[in-house]
């Protein structure tokens, strides 16, 4: 046969408010085919123009703590004050087509992954853990503000999180460092075309 068959990989991409992970995902996706993404649940507000069930699906607090009770997370976190969190159901529905799903999730919800990767050999053979870093805090704040996104609260929220958020970038795979937002998504595509080869997901039965 012409071509591998392989299964998906999960991307797990984490950093600090601003430091572009969404801006590089959408970018790598525009030029790779077979990139999906996991919407997450939360309890915060929509900002203008997200859509629900596209960016997120917003719940009330009382919504998510029933799907937590009930087991439907495969990670949760409180995260500047809000809870956010994956379904199970996002990941397996993508991941047996044998699509990629990149997850844009907090270092809390990301170490959840982890651990259950050392757990699961399903989930240590999909997992791919990626840190994506601002060249300096004075760009980070410079970014965050110019985004005009965020109320003076929460941006300070994020500014200030931003630096415990930091020290858990030796705990990831690999980092994207998005200086030059160009060469940074030159750096993530190579990744994700790098990490295609690997044979660990590779349907290997298919040659014998
Ligand atoms: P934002 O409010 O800017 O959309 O997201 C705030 C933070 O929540 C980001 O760091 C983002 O990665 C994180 N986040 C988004 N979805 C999830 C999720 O499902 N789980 C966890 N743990 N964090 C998430």
């Amino acid at each position: 046969m012409s071509t591998m068959r392989r299964n998906g990989m999960t991307l797990v991409i984490s950093g600090p408010s601003g430091s572009g992970k969404s801006t590089l995902y959408k970018a790598v996706s525009g030029k790779l085919g077979g990139v999906g993404f996991s919407v997450s649940c939360t309890t915060r507000s929509p900002r203008p123009g997200e859509q629900d069930g596209v960016d997120y699906y917003f719940l009330t607090k009382e919504d998510f703590e029933r799907r937590v009770a009930a087991g439907d997370f495969a990670e949760y976190a409180c995260v500047h004050g809000n809870y956010y969190g994956t379904l199970k159901s996002e990941l397996s529905s993508r991941m047996e087509q044998g699509m990629d799903v990149v997850l844009d999730i907090d270092v809390q919800g990301a170490m959840q992954l982890r651990a259950l990767a050392e757990k699961d050999p399903h989930f240590r053979d999909s997992l791919e853990f990626v840190f994506v870093a601002p060249p300096s805090y004075a760009e980070l704040e410079k970014r965050l503000r110019g985004r005009g996104t965020e109320s003076a609260e929460s941006l300070e929220k994020r500014l200030h999180n931003a630096h415990e958020e930091m020290t858990f970038m030796g705990k990831y795979d690999y980092l994207i460092l998005n200086d030059v937002l160009e060469d940074a998504v030159a750096a993530f595509e190579a990744l994700i075309r790098s990490l295609r080869l690997s044979v660990k997901r590779m349907k290997l039965e298919d040659f014998q």
